[in-house]
C-alpha cells in the first residue's frame, strides 16, 4: 500500500468514526441493554448513563463494595441496570448455560435467526434401556416410510416427526454428554432420562440427574420397561419426587412418559412431548453464515483417513469449506448424513460425518469454518501455542479470587463420602456456610470413590472435588491432573468445613511451593577443627546461601535435610556461594558426607 492511499484510508476512517460519534451523542440511550460477560463499574455507569459513584452506591445497597475499575458480576449489573429503568436482555452466558446452541447473541444477526431442530441426549442407569430406546426412536423413521435404507451409527442421527426434524445424540451415557460440556460445548437442548420402571432410581440415574441439572438442560423422563410385570411406575414417581422431580400427574412440571422401548410403545408420545418442549424453547440459529459445529466423535479410518461426526450448531457447512477444530485443520472433502448418503451442505442441528481433516480432533471440540488455508494454519498454530500453557485449573484457593472478581458466584463442590449416611451430615454442614455474599453449591453428593465421571462434572461446572473418608480411583486421579481439578481429602468433618469456610472468606492458608535455588557436588570430605566433618564442594548451578534448607542427595535419594552450619570460600566465611565457585559447607546435624553427594539448596515460596 502506498503512503497516499494509507493516508486516505486513515482520514476516511477518522471521518467515519467522527460521524459515528456525532450519531451516538444524538441518539437516545437505548432502553434495552445486553450485559456483557465482563464489565467494570465504570462500563456499567456508562451503559446506563450515570456517573460511576451512583452505580457504586447502588451496588453498596446490595452489599457489594466495589471500586470504579472493579468487575461487576452479570447478575448484579443487570439488577442495577433494571433499577435505572432498563430492560436487560438475557446475558450471553445464561443463554449458553440453558443449553442453547446459539453461539453468542452478538455473533448472530437477530433478523437472520431461524428455528432449528432440537438436539436430544439420552441418559440413565446401565441396562435401563438407553440403547433400545435410541434404536426404537430410529426405527420410527422407517415405520413412517422415510428413506430408511442402510443406517450406520455415526454418533448422532436425525428423525423427522410430522415434517419436523429432531436430532439425537447416539452416544448413550452421561460421560459423553459431560465430556462435551467439559470442553465447553453446549450441545444438548433436551435430555431424556431413561429409568426402568422395574428397577427404579439407581446410582447412575442420580448421577445423570446431577449432570443434567448442572448443564441447565430441560429434562423429560422416559419411564421404561412398563411392559414388565414387576414394573411399578408409581414407585418410580415417588422416587423422582424425592429428588425434587415432581411429575405432572403429581402436580409438578416434570414430563414423564411411560414407554416400552422393546415393544415400541409410548415412543410416539415421547416424541410428541419432545417436539412440544422444543417448540417452547424457541431454538434458533442462523443458517446463513459460515458454520460452527461441535465434534461428536472422531477416529481414523484405515482407508478414508480421519473421520469426524459433527453437529452443526449454527451456519451451514459446505463441502470445500476450510475448517479448524483445535489443533486440527482441513477442508471438507466429503460429507455424509446419518444414513450414509452423500450430501453437499448441512445446516443447524444436522449431524454429519466428514472427511478431509488432517488429524483427529477431540470430542467436544468446536469446529469452525475459516476463509482460507492460511487462516486455518494460523489458528491451529495459535491453539497449539495456547494449549502448551497450563490448563485452566480449579483449586480452592483460586476460586476465592475468581469469586471476588465476579467470575464465579459461589463455590461449586462435588462431595463424595465413604458411606451414604455421611452425605447428609456433610451437606447440611456445608450449606450452613451460606450467607448473603457467598454460597456453597453442591453440584453432586454421593457415596463411593471419586470417579472419572465426577472429574468431568467438576471440570464442566468449575467445581472442587471433596473426598470424605474416600479417595479417587486411579483413572480419576490421572484425569484430575490432566483437567487441573483439585481433589481434597478429609477425614474430619470440621476440618473440611473449616477449609471451605476459609476459602469462601478468602482466608485459606496460602499454598507454598518448594524451589530448588542451587546445587553443588561434594568433591572432598574433611574434618573441621571443632570436630565433625565438612564437605568441599563445587557449585554446579544457582547459588547456596545461608538460611536456605540443604538436602543431601545420594544416588538420587535424599539422605538428610537440614540447615547450614558454616559456609566458606577458601578460609573466609561467606553468605553465599554461586555457580562455578568452590567452597566448604558444614551442616547442622550431618557429618556423613561422601564424595559425589549432591547438596541441594531449597527455599519455600508462597504462591
Ligand atoms: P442401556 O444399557 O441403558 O443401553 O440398556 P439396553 O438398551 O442395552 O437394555 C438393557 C436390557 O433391557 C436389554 O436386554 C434390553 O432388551 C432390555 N430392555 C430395554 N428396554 C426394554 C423394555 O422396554 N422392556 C423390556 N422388557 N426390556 C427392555
Amino acid at each position: 500500500m502506498t503512503n497516499k492511499t494509507s493516508q486516505q484510508q486513515t482520514s476516511t476512517l477518522a471521518a467515519a468514526a467522527q460521524a459515528q460519534a456525532v450519531a451516538l451523542s444524538q441518539a437516545p440511550v437505548p432502553r434495552v441493554l445486553e450485559i456483557p460477560d465482563v464489565l467494570t463499574v465504570k462500563d456499567l455507569a456508562a451503559m446506563v448513563g450515570v456517573v460511576p459513584i451512583d452505580v457504586i452506591k447502588q451496588l453498596m445497597r446490595r452489599g457489594l463494595m466495589l471500586a470504579i475499575n472493579d468487575v461487576v458480576d452479570q447478575a448484579s449489573a443487570a439488577d442495577v441496570a433494571q433499577d435505572y429503568g432498563f430492560e436487560v436482555k438475557a446475558p450471553k452466558e445464561q443463554e449458553r448455560e440453558s443449553g442453547s446452541l446459539v453461539v453468542s447473541s452478538s455473533d448472530e444477526e437477530e433478523s437472520k435467526l431461524q428455528p432449528r431442530p432440537p438436539v436430544v441426549a439420552i441418559l440413565g442407569h446401565v441396562d435401563h434401556g438407553k440403547t433400545t430406546l435410541l434404536d426404537a426412536i430410529r426405527n420410527t423413521k422407517v415405520v413412517e416410510g422415510e428413506a430408511g435404507g442402510i443406517t450406520q451409527h455415526i454418533g448422532a442421527y436425525q428423525i423427522e416427526l410430522k415434517g419436523r426434524p429432531i436430532t439425537f445424540l447416539d452416544t448413550p451415557g452421561h460421560e459423553a454428554f459431560t465430556a462435551m460440556r467439559a470442553r465447553g460445548a453446549r450441545v444438548t437442548d433436551i435430555a431424556v432420562l431413561v429409568v426402568a420402571a422395574d428397577d427404579g432410581i439407581m446410582p447412575q440415574t442420580l448421577e445423570a440427574i446431577d449432570h443434567i441439572r448442572a448443564a441447565g438442560v430441560t429434562m423429560i423422563v422416559a419411564i421404561n420397561k412398563v411392559d414388565r410385570p414387576e414394573a411399578d411406575p408409581e414407585r418410580l414417581k415417588r422416587q423422582l419426587a424425592e429428588q425434587n422431580l415432581l411429575v405432572e400427574d403429581w402436580g409438578g412440571d416434570v414430563i414423564a412418559i411411560p414407554v416400552s422401548a422393546i415393544k415400541g410403545e409410548g415412543i410416539s408420545d415421547l416424541l410428541d412431548n419432545l417436539t412440544v418442549v422444543a417448540e417452547v424453547s424457541e431454538l434458533t440459529a442462523n443458517p446463513d453464515r459460515p458454520a460452527q459445529a461441535v465434534v461428536v466423535e472422531a477416529s481414523v479410518d484405515k482407508s478414508k483417513g480421519p473421520v469426524a461426526t459433527l453437529l452443526v450448531q449454527t451456519g451451514t457447512l459446505n463441502t470445500g469449506d476450510y475448517i479448524v477444530a483445535g489443533e486440527v485443520k482441513g477442508r471438507v472433502k466429503a460429507m455424509f448424513d446419518d444414513s450414509g448418503k452423500r450430501i453437499r451442505e448441512a445446516g443447524p442441528s444436522k449431524p454429519v460425518e466428514i472427511l478431509g481433516l488432517t488429524g483427529v480432533p477431540e470430542a467436544g471440540e468446536t469446529l469452525t469454518v475459516v476463509p482460507d488455508e492460511r487462516t486455518a494454519r494460523e489458528l491451529t498454530e495459535k491453539h497449539q501455542a495456547e494449549s502448551q500453557g497450563v490448563a485452566a485449573s480449579v483449586t480452592l484457593e483460586e476460586l476465592h479470587s475468581r469469586m471476588e472478581s465476579g467470575d464465579v458466584k459461589g463455590l461449586n463442590l462435588i462431595v463424595k463420602t465413604d458411606v451414604q449416611g455421611t452425605i447428609e451430615a456433610v451437606r447440611s454442614a456445608l450449606e450452613q456456610l451460606n450467607s448473603d455474599e457467598t454460597r456453597v453449591n453442591i453440584v453432586r453428593a454421593a457415596s463411593g470413590s471419586v470417579t472419572e465421571s465426577d472429574i468431568l462434572l467438576a471440570s464442566a461446572s468449575g467445581a472442587i472435588v471433596i473426598g470424605f473418608n474416600i479417595g479417587p480411583e486411579p483413572g480419576a486421579a490421572t484425569l484430575a491432573r490432566q483437567e487441573g481439578i483439585e481433589i481434597r481429602s478429609y477425614d474430619i468433618i470440621y476440618r473440611l468445613i473449616e477449609d471451605v469456610d476459609q476459602a469462601l472468606r478468602g482466608l485459606l492458608a496460602p499454598v507454598t511451593r518448594d524451589v530448588l535455588v542451587g546445587y553443588a557436588t561434594v568433591r572432598a570430605v574433611f574434618s573441621v577443627s571443632r570436630g565433625g566433618k565438612a564437605a568441599g564442594v563445587y557449585v554446579n548451578d544457582g547459588s547456596i546461601t545461608r538460611g536456605t534448607e540443604m538436602r543431601v542427595m545420594r544416588n538420587g535419594r535424599q539422605t538428610f535435610a537440614g540447615d547450614i552450619l558454616s559456609l566458606k570460600h577458601f578460609k573466609d566465611d561467606v553468605r553465599e556461594l554461586t555457580t562455578g565457585l568452590e567452597g566448604g559447607i558444614a551442616l547442622d546435624g550431618f557429618d556423613a558426607f561422601k564424595e559425589g553427594d549432591v547438596l541441594e539448596a531449597h527455599r519455600t515460596e508462597t504462591v
